[in-house]
């Protein structure tokens, strides 16, 4: 189990977000992203907006996805 934060993972706050592999830390931080925005947090609405931009265009997106997935890998873990 290794933890990201939000931030990490382009978005604005330090919410750490956990998870066995980069593929559940992107969920939580997709769902984050959701819930802070369904309950009216501004500040995530551009970061939500980048995400469903990556499912929607997800060779434009592999880049970011790269990155997070070798930022999970870099993380110290058990
Ligand atoms: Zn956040």
């Amino acid at each position: 189990m290794k933890t990201m934060t939000c931030k990490q993972l382009g978005g604005p706050c330090d919410l750490a977000l956990s998870g066995d592999t980069a593929d559940d830390v992107i969920k939580a931080q997709d769902s984050h992203l959701n819930a802070a925005v369904a309950s009216g947090d501004a500040t995530h609405e551009g970061a939500l907006k980048a995400m469903k931009g990556r499912w929607k265009h997800p060779i434009k997106g592999m880049g970011w996805y790269k990155q997070v997935k070798a930022d999970f890998a870099a993380l110290p873990g058990d």
